[in-house]
């Protein structure tokens, strides 16, 4: 039975968190801290050792160099990040030390070994994106059954408690993306109608702005200041941020080179200075209504999800939006890895969920490169979708291809996905080369299928039209994919790695925190604090 447990997991750009199935609910695991959330934050110590979560973000103010956050920001592209002065490694890799993270605490909380996730991705997730976060799982000794949209994971564990039924748009706002899903629920079916998304905008960015505005407000050059009092800068912003949600005003008061600076941020000050992110809001929610083809006033519930969507300026202006107030009686924290943990137990065909119909659509269009034209100087290449953006997957959709030039020998089907009519603006996938008989243009035609699945893989198949042959593809040299070979390097340097046992987590999470809060005090109280800190460490 042990064998069969899926773990759902959140891997979430700023937190994470796991947790499974359970007498017909879902239970959060906790980690070494007794934390629900684990930062996604990875850092090297100064011996070495690896640290992952609580205790390696502690370490970002005061250790900025040797510690990484954000990474997930790079899945899918080939990007090293440095940490400390020797190691470099993959957003995956470091994806894969905190996969790595939540199922030492997963095992150590139910006590036996744990194979097989679900993993949630966001909805705008590429193909290369979730390749790279399938190796992470793989590179953590997990088997990922699935990957899961995030807003459909939300959606998932929010439907289920809903008797009615109802047409619900689920609103991601988390460190680092935005995702906008429109969902129906009745008999028992959910149903995803579109989903959309901004891959680059989160409650990190509201910080960034912030912080901005008040060097601006204090007339002090970003690029003066160092690295270790931007970090300290923006755990300040970061409580401020929380505190204006709360509040509708608070202070920020900082120190830079012994003088303090002050700004009091109210609600009109917080929207000045974040403006253009919440105009960058408006454009995903609008676009899903688009294509569902509903109207704000077709949607019965406003479901906020993430972590940022506490921000009062977001909720008023997603009332305002919608013409109601949105809900929040799920945990927005919690929310995404309930529904990651419900959609393992469907996996698992647990009989308490045998009913529940899941229906998924994909977030981008897929196609080829084609011409528009024979001529050859009115010749433009243009991007062709096959299977359009929101279809309901799986999905299978074939069109056919002409030859444009006389005696050509051959058509190369070249594939992308993206929105762009450019093909070169668009992610490019792979490509086949189709060998045709000779013959006059227009004259021989391929007909090319795509066909894509739950876990967002893509398959396509192309027939030569007049002999019959086809050619089939997975698509599979992504950017940033790993080999078998790569593979195995990877996990034998991720195995190499010093990580901190458990049950010392808690002592180095202490530690660090003294540290920076040492880096923040002063005078009379940092020397006390100094003292109780040499204490402890003898
Ligand atoms: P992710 O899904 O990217 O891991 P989360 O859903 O955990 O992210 O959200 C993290 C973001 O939420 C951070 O940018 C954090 O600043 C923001 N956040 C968390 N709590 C609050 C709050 N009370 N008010 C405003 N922002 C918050
Ligand atoms: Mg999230």
């Amino acid at each position: 039975m042990a064998d069969d447990i899926i773990l759902g997991i959140d891997l979430g750009t700023t937190n994470s968190a796991c947790a499974v199935w359970e007498d017909d609910k879902a239970r959060i695991i906790p980690n070494a801290h007794g934390d629900l959330l684990t930062p996604s934050v990875v850092a090297v110590d100064d011996d070495g050792s690896m640290l992952v979560g609580k205790a390696a973000k502690q370490r970002l103010v005061t250790h900025p160099k040797s510690t990484v956050a954000y990474f997930k920001r790079f899945m899918g592209v080939d990007h090293k990040v440095q940490i400390g002065r020797r190691k470099q490694f993959s957003a995956t890799e470091l994806s894969a030390m905190v996969l790595r993270s939540l199922k030492a605490d997963a095992e150590a909380d139910l006590g036996h070994p744990i194979k097989h996730a679900v993993i949630s991705v966001p909805a705008y997730f590429n193909d290369a994106q979730r390749q790279a976060t399938r190796d992470a799982g793989e590179l953590a000794g997990l088997t990922v059954n699935r990957l899961i949209n995030e807003p459909t994971a939300a959606a998932l564990a929010h439907g289920l408690n809903e008797e009615q039924e109802q047409r619900f748009i689920i609103l991601d706002l988390g460190g680092g993306t935005f995702d906008v899903s429109i969902l129906e629920y009745y008999d028992n079916v959910l149903e995803v109608h579109a989903t959309a998304g901004d891959s680059a905008l989160g409650g990190e960015d509201f910080n960034d702005n912030l912080i901005r505005a008040f060097l601006e407000e204090i007339g002090v050059d970003e690029v003066s200041l160092g690295m270790e009092i931007r970090q300290r800068l923006y755990s300040r912003v970061e409580t401020v941020k929380r505190q204006v949600g709360k509040n509708k005003s608070a202070l920020l008061s900082f120190d830079i080179d012994g003088k303090t600076h002050e700004w009091t941020i109210d609600e009109k000050a917080f929207i000045d200075a974040t403006s253009k992110l919440l105009m960058r809001i408006r454009s995903p929610m609008e676009r899903a209504l688009r294509d569902a083809g509903l109207d704000p006033s077709a949607i019965d519930d406003v479901v906020l999800v993430g972590g940022a969507t506490r921000m009062s300026v977001f909720r008023s202006m997603v009332s305002k939006l919608f013409g109601r107030i949105p809900r929040t009686d799920t945990d927005p924290d919690l929310t995404v890895v309930m529904g990651a943990a419900l959609q393992g137990a469907l996996v698992a065909r647990n009989e308490s969920l045998e009913d529940v119909v899941l229906t998924d659509v994909c977030s981008f269009s897929m196609g080829i490169a084609s011409v528009t034209d024979t001529d050859p100087r009115k010749m433009t290449e243009v991007f062709a979708p096959i299977i359009e953006r929101n279809n309901v997957v799986p999905v299978s959709r074939v069109e056919q291809f002409w030859t444009v030039q006389n005696d050509q020998t051959a058509i190369d089907v070249r594939i992308y996905q993206g929105e762009s009519r450019k093909p070169r603006n668009n992610l490019f996938l792979g490509n086949l080369h189709i060998p045709v008989p000779k013959g006059t243009a227009g004259k021989e035609s391929i007909s090319v299928r795509f066909s894509y699945d739950v876990n967002g893989l893509l398959e396509v198949e192309v027939t030569v039209d007049s002999t019959g042959r086809t050619y089939t593809k997975l698509i599979e040299n992504r950017p940033g994919h790993l080999n078998d070979k790569e593979k195995a390097a990877s996990l034998k340097r991720l195995d190499g790695l010093k990580v901190l046992p458990r049950d010392r987590e808690e002592v180095r999470a202490l530690t660090a925190r003294a540290e920076r809060l040492y880096s923040s005090m002063l005078g009379a109280e940092r020397d006390q604090l100094g003292r109780a800190m040499d204490d402890f460490e003898r």
